[in-house]
């Protein structure tokens, strides 16, 4: 057919997916290789923000800043570097950018496999049923919307010359002089991770705390260690303006103090990507910021249009977006004998934020604890120690370690973590939470000595409750 023939009879498919992210592309394979057939658009690179400019390079930069605490650390433990080791920062990103390259090869063959036609172009609808994309035009049955999200500045006078979270993977040159806006935990790991690369970064938050959707021990136990590594935390402090000047960019704080930097990373918050999509047209239904309204199926407004992760309004991480995904699926393409996938318990979204030290969590905070549960409902444990690893290695560095028990049930309703690993760890105790796991279950549970992991099933008296 041609392309002219193509465009007055759009093809026919069960699926066409916008946005070759992690939930579109988790939901095209799987569906295609249930046997429908599916398209999916991506304008970008497959693999979407997690890939490209997310979770992924930046794990990976956190690695690299880790090396300059594990450096310092090893003097303590016998070991001679000799020369003051330096970063080649070219070197990193060259690396980087070739781990990337791999991956986005990889999310090619998981659709090609099962044959999702791949559309290396914008996808925008036409209307309730039809997309086009790649200068063709589609008629699908149904249609997701995996569009992801995009960083969202402020308009701050001069907030053109600050950068967002994509821009920071491939900078050049290295900032000396680091200023990041905004205390969520994109703000928090870049914040780290360019401390320990070699920057010397101030963050800026207008509020009184960092990471305001974290627990409030947390959040202020993370702040405390973030200033031993070098972080210059200012809380209560606004960015006014900033604009370009000799020595870099100058910026102005709402208290009158100015501030320069080599670059301003404003990590601010993210809107979702839903302008120009056609979705109105369509009749779908948009929250005021812009994301997809769904049901707990992850149905739109418009009974055959779905929307996962990033674009739709349900917690900003990967696997939640793969959850979403999956749910979508087995709902629309069945597996003969199995039952469909529930959506995911939200409450129970164990999650890391990869600061030095990370954070690791899972369940409620304490004030949310305390809110669902009744104020006089909750038992809290805590402990706060010097890990082990730090006795030789000369570091101040503490480590901090939560439990909310609801006092009516003895189940645990809360976990938290700042140390060493604390994602690798929280990962584990959040399969005992899913599964209703008490208090009972931690205090029979024989701890794994030495470790710091050990602490969460030896804490036996309530610091509250
Ligand atoms: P995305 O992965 O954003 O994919 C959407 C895709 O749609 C993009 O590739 C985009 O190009 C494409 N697209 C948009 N519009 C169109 C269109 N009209 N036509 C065609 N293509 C289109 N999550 C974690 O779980 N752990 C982490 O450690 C973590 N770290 C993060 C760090 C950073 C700096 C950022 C920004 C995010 C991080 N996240 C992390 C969040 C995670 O990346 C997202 O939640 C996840 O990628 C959402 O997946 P998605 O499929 O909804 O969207």
């Amino acid at each position: 057919m041609d392309k002219k023939a193509t465009k007055q009879q759009p093809e026919e498919l069960d699926l066409f997916v916008i946005g070759g992210g992690s939930g579109g592309v988790r939901a095209a394979r799987m569906a295609a290789g249930r046997g429908a057939r599916v398209a999916l658009a991506e304008m970008g690179e497959l693999g979407g923000t997690c890939v490209n400019v997310g979770c992924i390079p930046k794990k990976l930069y956190s690695y690299a800043a880790g090396y300059a605490e594990a450096f310092e650390e090893a003097a303590g433990y016998g070991w001679d570097l000799g020369q003051a080791p330096r970063l080649d920062w070219g070197r990193l990103k060259a690396a980087r950018a070739q781990e990337i390259h791999r991956l986005n090869g990889i999310y090619q063959s998981l659709l090609e496999g099962p044959g999702v036609e791949i559309i290396r172009d914008r996808a925008t609808m036409v209307d309730a049923h039809t997309v086009a994309a790649g200068g063709r035009h589609w008629r699908a049955k149904h249609v997701l919307i995996a569009t992801g999200g995009r960083p969202f500045k402020p308009p701050v006078p001069g907030h053109e010359l600050a950068l967002v979270s994509d821009d920071m993977f491939d900078l050049d040159p290295f900032p000396k002089r680091l200023v990041v806006v905004g205390a969520g935990y994109i703000a928090c790991e870049m914040a780290s991770i360019f401390n320990g690369l070699g920057a010397q970064v101030t963050l800026l938050q207008r509020g009184a705390h960092m990471l305001g959707a974290f627990d409030e021990d947390v959040r202020s136990f993370v702040a405390a260690e973030m200033g031993k590594t070098g972080v210059d935390i200012r809380l209560s402090t606004q960015i006014t303006s900033m604009r370009r000047g000799n020595g870099g960019l100058n910026l102005m704080l709402d208290r009158g103090q100015d501030l320069q930097a080599d670059a301003v990373l404003m990590a601010t918050g993210r809107v979702a990507n839903t302008d120009d999509l056609g979705l109105e047209a369509a009749g779908v239904k948009l929250s005021d910021r812009g994301a997809v309204v769904v049901d707990a199926q992850f149905r739109s407004s418009v009974p055959h249009i779905f929307a996962v992760g990033d674009a739709s309004s349900r917690l900003h991480l990967t696997p939640v977006a793969l959850a979403e995904a999956m749910v979508v699926v087995d709902m629309l393409f069945p597996e003969a004998g199995r039952s469909p996938r529930q959506a995911p318990d939200y409450d129970f979204v164990p999650t890391a934020v990869f600061t030095h030290p990370n954070i690791g969590t899972c369940g409620y905070t304490e004030a949310q604890a305390r809110a669902q549960l009744g104020n006089d409902n909750v038992s809290v444990y805590c402990t706060e120690f010097k890990p082990l690893r730090h006795t030789l290695s000369g570091r101040s560095e503490r480590t901090f370690m939560k439990l909310l028990v609801a006092k009516d049930s003895d189940r645990v309703v809360g976990l938290h973590m700042v140390g060493a690993d604390a994602g690798e760890i929280v990962q584990g105790f959040a399969v005992a939470m899913q599964a209703g796991a008490t208090k009972a279950h931690f205090d029979r549970t024989i701890g794994i000595h030495p470790t710091a992991a050990e602490e969460f099933v030896t804490m036996r008296v309530p610091n509250v409750g």
